[in-house]
């Protein structure tokens, strides 16, 4: 069976300048090729007078975590959350994100649940269990000792110390079906007993997590917030690093050269803010606060980022804000140093790598899986129309319609 897709305009997320008038031909999912008419036979899917785009990708998500506080987190069953989690995994495809590399708390079944199409969700790169040190980002043990995410049998516990501990957590996850292996190699702000700026893990425990990673052949997200947490990364190997709030001209330099991915997710602090504001029992004082002291160097990292020419690839930490806003993180990224046309390519093609999924998805070519999202107006003139959910009126995964408005 044959589709075509006309496209009145088509960016196809190398970064080349938008065309005019084509149609983008799928066979059994696969585009095949980009033409300026339909063949013969083909039925023909007019996207009427929309930018056709490749799919969305977001590199960092947990569509496992929602907007609940403290206590409704504490009263949520399991099997609760794993619904809630298929629940944000549609909020997220109905955005136009037809893939996402999650970090952290979503299960195998989850992802195996779309797979087999029992429910609608974007192509999804989990990371399971985050692992952190004892005291670190990912140790949610609160003063009272009610540890509020303890692990379970589909997410082991990440919370480990030395060597020993870190490959064997790291051979855990990768048992319960990580595609990537995610640490903590400094603090945050959601976490109850560090800062960000505080470093996470030694270098040691870093390169072990980093080798029984490309064992199996995956990959190393880091959560890293302070200069020294983002350099024992950098320089152990991982792949990508997460936030990266306090980066220095040092550590820009050595990630340029090794090509390590920053996904920056500007929104993260934002989201923050936004909550505490709505509903102050959402956010503890301490996550509040220290929101409000990492924004400005936030930004600052990023310009750096940008002007330093670093591999950026666009990710929100959807969960500490709502899921199906992810493309907020695209208009911010503008608005602090992208071209439209670099945060599109940076949600695209330069997402579909960090997430390693390039062989199937991120940009419109042939042999390429047909994931396209089609947004009413130029994107190009209007980075923010990606956030209008009215405005995103065409989602297609695998070269099935999800959405059409
Ligand atoms: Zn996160």
């Amino acid at each position: 069976m044959t589709v075509a897709v006309r496209a009145a305009t088509l960016i196809d997320g190398t970064g080349a300048d938008p065309v005019r008038g084509r149609f983008v031909v799928i066979e059994d999912g696969v585009i095949q090729r980009i033409a300026k008419a339909a063949p013969k036979g083909a039925e023909v899917i007019d996207a009427g007078e929309l930018t056709i785009l490749p799919g969305l990708i977001d590199c960092h998500v947990h569509l496992a975590l929602g907007q609940e506080n403290i206590q409704q987190r504490l009263l949520t069953p399991l099997s609760l959350n794993t619904a809630m989690a298929l629940v944000h995994a549609r909020e997220t495809l109905d955005a136009g994100f037809t893939t996402v590399r999650d970090a952290g708390f979503t299960t195998r079944g989850v992802k195996m649940a779309v797979e087999r199409g029992l429910f609608a969700g974007p192509r999804m790169r989990i990371a399971v269990s985050p692992l952190s040190q004892t005291g670190g980002h990912g140790d949610s043990m609160t003063p009272s000792g009610v540890n509020m995410w303890p692990g379970d049998p589909e997410r082991p516990n990440g919370v480990v110390d030395g060597i020993e501990g870190v490959r064997r957590a790291s051979r855990e996850v990768l048992r319960a079906g990580a595609d990537q292996i995610k640490i903590m190699t400094s603090g945050g702000v959601l976490s109850p007993n560090d800062e960000p700026g505080a470093t996470g893990f030694s270098p040691e425990e870093i390169a072990a997590v980093v080798y029984e990673a490309h064992a199996s052949g995956k990959t190393v997200m880091s959560h890293a917030q302070a200069t020294q947490g983002i350099k024992n990364a950098v320089l152990a190997g991982v792949e990508s690093i997460e936030h990266g709030i306090y980066l220095d001209e040092e550590t820009c330099a050595e990630m340029k050269k090794r090509g390590t991915y920053l996904v920056a997710t500007l929104i993260a602090p934002l989201w923050v803010l936004r909550r505490a504001e709505k509903d102050p029992s959402a956010i503890p004082p301490y996550a509040l606060r220290k929101a409000k002291e990492v924004v400005e160097a936030h930004r600052r990292s990023f310009r750096m980022a940008v002007e330093k020419g670093l591999k950026i690839a666009m990710g929100t930490d959807t969960g500490v804000g709502p899921h199906g806003t992810n493309a907020e993180e695209i208009a911010v990224m503008v608005e602090n140093g992208m071209t439209p046309m670099q945060a599109i390519v940076a949600t695209t093609r330069t997402a579909a790598e960090c997430a390693r999924v390039d062989t199937l998805v991120g940009t419109i070519e042939p042999g390429k899986r047909a994931d396209l999202v089609g947004v009413r107006g130029d994107p190009l003139a209007n980075i923010a129309l990606f956030k209008d959910q009215s405005c995103v009126a065409f989602v297609m995964k695998d070269g099935a319609v999800h959405k059409r408005s």
